[in-house]
């Protein structure tokens, strides 16, 4: 029917980001120039295409912008269905992410990062319901 979920790619944008799951932080690129976080990670600012990209710890705090339940089973293992949110982070980027919560997200809700291992030592930010710091 289908594979196992793969794991996520280590492309050079992307490991930092990882590296910081595994250690149990949020890492976010910054610009350098005009002090903007985005995402996803680049080697340019978005906002002005500098090249001085820098990282963050995120607090891990922000707000659910959105939200979806997937029904279907894409890979083998998972678990349906379950639910995927886009949260607004406190510091401007959208992440999108598993859901940890019991019940459904509501738009604007508060939530918090936590990290989950998906496999040979890869961690991902995940988000559910809880208050900023
Ligand atoms: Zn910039």
């Amino acid at each position: 029917m289908t594979a196992a979920r793969p794991l996520p790619l280590r492309y050079p944008e992307d490991v930092e980001h990882l590296d910081g799951a595994a250690r149990g932080e949020l890492r976010v690129p910054v610009c350098g120039s005009c002090g903007e976080a985005f995402w996803p990670p680049s080697p340019v600012c978005p906002r002005d295409f500098r090249r001085d990209v820098e990282w963050t710890t995120d607090a891990g705090t922000g707000r659910v912008h959105s939200w979806v339940r997937f029904h279907k089973r894409y890979f083998e293992g998972d678990d349906v269905p379950y639910v995927v949110v886009q949260v607004r982070l406190d510091s401007g980027p959208n992440l999108t992410t598993t859901w940890t919560g019991p019940d459904d997200p509501v738009l604007g809700e508060p939530v918090t990062v936590s990290f989950r291992e998906v496999g040979d030592g890869v961690w991902l930010p995940e988000f559910g319901p809880g208050e900023q710091a």
